[in-house]
């Protein structure tokens, strides 16, 4: 999981895409980085290991101004946190200008690609990452294969397999493109102009979630299609390209944990799916003796709206027994285990005496490894909890992603080996309960459009693209 945001044609573009990214901050801690074209027609980049207000300060992006900026955070993939892999990349053509591409996704048929590129058209890398596969591809059918850059870029994705919602900065254009299935989230937004019926290529924002837009006082107006690409150069309409999707497969683990509750993913207003989910795990514990002291509590923060469906379902308290310490970054986005430990330690905290005896519902978002919960309960109970019921808004993780996530590998996954009630003691619950994907298509508005391939094994590509991918240098953004 990463995150993107591109703003076209504004003043201080660099500013505004450094804001967009802080906003969607939680989408990736490692790294970060902006690329801007200049108004003498130049392309600079800064970019580095660190948090947005870390890297990308006033100071290092007064060095790169201009009007048309993208930028990216990056979270991290074991054993590649590194700054070479860092987005944007720029891949120089032989007579410049340069292209400037930031990418959130996964391509599966990296590897392939690479070689190709690499062996037969002898092409240098210099990181291991699908954003830079990307501009490098585009550069290929540009420079080698002689096409204009709509043509390019149409080539380039007909061609990657996989999840990918992409900006480039070319000359003075910007596109925007994704995958045919629309596996991540991408909006498009308007900034400080009237939204009339034709959008006028200027002020225009993009980023991976809505909640971004806020910040830079720019307007929602949709999602992009799956398949779709977004041309913008000054003074024109905005273009659409073209609109190639295929069967949607939005990831359906943005609305459970990823994107931030304040935003409309995949048009569904995000907070909303999770107190849905919280009311439909209330659902499954009629029997359970819920009352008015038992309490109700998430794991902080991604569960909160989770928890406060149940309670405000059940005719239990929302309440919060365990604090959060916020300087702390996601545990799940740590590369190494001894992290993700040392994470919850630092992480969470259990108020004084305020579990004392209490029956405790504890709503978390999924399981992984197990380890972490085990570790919260652990907690909780040494907090002086009675009973504590693990309710989790999300079916058991069984298959790893492929698709830009970076969970573990299937033998890591505890559901994948462990049914309910071993995970249940595992984790040193009271009881343990997930919630169905069956029940997805309740809640969700187009349940079919999602992908649900982590928890039912039914994914999009072949097993023969994951052996691919599995040999691949580790691409992710
Ligand atoms: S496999 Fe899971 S995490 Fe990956 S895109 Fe599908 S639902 Fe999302």
């Amino acid at each position: 999981m990463c995150g993107i945001a591109g703003i076209f044609n504004f003043e201080d573009a660099e500013t505004l895409v450094a804001e967009t990214l802080f906003a969607i901050q939680h989408r990736g801690q490692e790294s970060c980085g902006i690329a801007v074209r200049d108004c003498r027609g130049n392309i600079s980049y800064h970019k580095g290991m660190g948090l947005v207000k870390q890297v990308l300060t006033p100071e290092n992006i007064a060095k790169h101004q201009g009007s048309i900026a993208i930028g990216h955070v990056r979270y991290p993939t074991a054993g590649r946190s590194d700054k070479v892999n860092s987005q944007p990349h720029v891949a120089e053509l032989p007579e410049g200008p340069h292209i400037a591409v930031c990418s959130n996704g996964d391509i599966i048929n990296y590897n392939e690609i690479r070689t190709w590129l690499e062996n037969e058209h002898s092409f240098t890398f210099r990181s291991d990452n699908d954003g830079e596969l990307i501009g490098r591809l585009v550069a290929y059918y540009l420079v080698h294969e002689k096409m204009t850059i709509e043509e390019a870029i149409t080539e380039t994705q007909n061609k990657l397999k996989g999840a990918f919602s992409t900006l480039l900065i070319y000359r003075d254009m910007m596109f925007a493109f994704r995958d045919p299935h629309g596996f991540r989230p991408f909006v498009l937004g308007h900034l400080n102009h009237e939204t009339g019926k034709e959008i006028m290529s200027d002020g225009v924002v993009f980023a991976s979630e809505s909640c971004s837009f806020g910040i830079v006082g720019a307007t929602f107006i949709r999602e992009l299609e799956p398949g779709e690409i977004i041309r913008l150069e000054r003074g024109k309409p905005l273009k659409v390209v073209a609109t190639a999707g295929k069967n949607k497969q939005h990831c359906v683990f943005e609305l459970i944990y990823f994107s931030r509750p304040d935003g409309i993913t995949f048009d569904e207003l995000v907070y909303d799916v999770r107190k849905k989910i919280g009311a439909k795990l209330f659902d499954y514990d009629k029997d359970l003796g819920v009352d008015k002291d038992t309490v109700v509590m998430a794991v902080p923060d991604s569960s909160n709206f989770v928890a406060l469906g149940y309670a405000q379902a059940s005719p239990a308290n929302f309440d919060m027994g365990l604090l959060r310490n916020h300087y702390v970054g996601r545990t799940f986005t740590k590369p190494e285990q001894k992290q993700r430990d040392e994470g919850v330690r630092h992480k969470f905290n259990p108020l004084p005496e305020f579990f004392n005896n209490k029956k405790v519902v504890l709503v978390d978002d999924s399981i992984v490894r197990g380890t972490t919960l085990r570790k919260i309960v652990r907690m909780v109970r040494g907090a002086g909890a009675k009973e504590i019921h693990v309710r989790i808004g999300s079916p058991k993780v069984v298959g790893s992603c492929y698709y830009g996530i970076d969970t573990p590998t299937r033998k890591e996954l505890i559901a994948s080996k462990k049914d309910v009630d071993e995970i249940c003691d595992f984790i040193e619950a009271d009881s343990l309960k997930y919630m169905s994907v069956e029940d997805f298509n309740i809640i969700l508005q187009h349940p079919g459009n999602f992908c649900f391939a982590c928890f039912n094994l039914k994914y999009q590509y072949s097993p023969e693209d994951f052996l691919q991918k599995t040999n691949a240098p580790d691409n992710r953004c």
